[in-house]
């Protein structure tokens, strides 16, 4: 893509209404543009961001047999009163239709929604196992939505729901979802910082569990293990003052922000909404299920609170929008584009997502936006690097690059 071409512009200043550094670094960098307060417009940079995170996220979903589905966003208020959270969710968005008089809720989650689906379509054991995933929009009345993209009142969440005949399915397919969750936000490069937390499990199990990734951005606070490697929560601590796995009384206080939970939900659900099967013997029982929650957003904001410095954001390349930052630096007579050109279009045959600055612009300007942007990879094309017939190779992450051939630098990146 070439950067002249591009909808999105970068902005100098830190924008005066966000104080989170995720918000202040991606709006400047033209990722995300805010609409008001918990609500953002993606432009083309933070969506293809953001559906890198999508793909991981699917990938690992149809890793663990979860069938896709689209839930509706606008949802009925009689689901709500089935299960007592028209009053209960502190966060719901309710409102009143002027034609009908009829009073709805858009949704903050896919429990109220699913549950009665499930019904429709498991009957008997030959049914369960299910497994059904969406990537889908939510909407929480957040009191306070000023840490960007980590608490917003609209935001997207991959959300998967498990249905199972007995507890022991339940227990196993949970381990697996946690498993999968360690490999997502390994690969999403906050794995080192992101730690299973133990957390209240509602009535019907003793824990559920949280991860919690390291960052002073975060607004929980969790108490860390350093013997097992995982952490309670706040709601834990309250209760017992030591690690659930190893009994260390020695746990150390961190702030921390959920990139997602899950959650043994058994019976809590089916029972409201009469989701039942029948079985091998012909006796009805009721179906037990598992939520398990992810949110792209939070989970993209989370990335660039870990991942940046003064002058910008230092993307892991697995999500990062490019993985080559082509930088044209032309020289008076006008020479160098011919030869940027080219290196754009074998960079594009090479199948390398590159964005081209092709801008009319000075070095100084170009480095500042390519390191606000945060490409893994900037190359640079000037009258120097073609003297030597070389490219310039430098990574987001080091302070200074090297001259290297084409071949190699294809090589050095993939
Ligand atoms: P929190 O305690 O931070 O409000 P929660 O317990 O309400 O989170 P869940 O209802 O379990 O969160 O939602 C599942 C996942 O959705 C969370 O782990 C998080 O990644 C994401 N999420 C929750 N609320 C928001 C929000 N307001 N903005 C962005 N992502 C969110
Ligand atoms: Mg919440």
């Amino acid at each position: 893509m070439k950067q002249s071409q591009i909808f999105s512009k970068t902005i100098r200043d830190n924008p005066k209404d966000e104080e989170s550094v995720n918000a202040k670094l991606l709006v400047r960098a033209g990722y995300v543009e805010k609409v008001m307060a918990g609500v953002y417009n993606f432009l083309p940079l933070g969506l293809r961001v953001f559906k890198k995170i999508e793909n991981i996220l699917r990938k690992e979903m149809n890793l663990l047999e979860g069938e896709e589905i689209l839930l509706s966003a606008l949802q009925p208020k009689e689901n709500w009163l089935a299960t007592g959270r028209w009053e209960s969710y502190d966060t719901l968005f309710k409102f009143l239709s002027h034609y009908s008089k009829t009073e709805y809720v858009l949704g903050p989650t896919h429990e109220e929604i699913i549950s009665p689906l499930a019904k429709k379509n498991i009957v008997s054991y030959r049914d369960l196992p299910r497994y059904l995933f969406q990537i889908q929009t939510k909407f929480r009345d957040e009191k306070r939505a000023k840490a960007g993209l980590l608490r917003g009142r609209e935001f997207t969440m991959k959300d998967l729901y498990s249905f199972h005949s007995d507890e022991a399915d339940l227990d196993e397919y949970y381990e697996k979802v946690q498993k999968a969750y360690e490999h997502i936000f390994e690969k999403a490069g906050i794995g080192d910082l992101t730690y299973l937390t133990f957390a209240f499990g509602g009535s019907f199990s003793k824990y559920s569990h949280e991860f919690q990734t390291l960052t002073p951005a975060g607004e929980d606070t969790i108490y860390i293990c350093d013997t097992c490697k995982i952490a309670v929560n706040h709601e834990i601590i309250g209760e017992q003052d030591s690690c659930p796995k190893c009994g260390n009384k020695k746990l150390r206080k961190e702030t921390a922000v959920e990139v997602g939970n899950i959650f043994k939900l058994k019976t809590k659900f089916s029972e409201p909404f009469g989701l039942k099967f029948k079985d091998e013997n012909d006796q009805e029982r009721n179906v037990l299920m598992g939520c398990y929650g992810i949110g792209l957003n939070r989970l993209m904001g989370t990335i660039v609170e870990i991942h940046h410095d003064e002058n910008g954001i230092i993307w892991p390349e697995s999500v990062a929008p490019f993985k080559a930052h082509l930088i044209l630096i032309e020289n008076s007579e006008g020479e160098i584009k011919k030869s940027a050109d080219e290196i754009y279009n074998n960079l594009l045959a090479d199948n390398i997502e590159v964005l081209y600055d092709d801008r009319d612009l000075s070095a100084g300007e170009k480095f500042a936006d390519a390191d606000l942007i945060g490409i893994p990879w900037r190359v640079v094309v000037s009258e120097k690097t073609l003297r030597e017939g070389k490219l310039e190779l430098k990574s987001r992450k080091k302070e200074t690059g090297e001259l290297i051939s084409y071949d190699n630098f294809a090589k050095a990146i993939n």
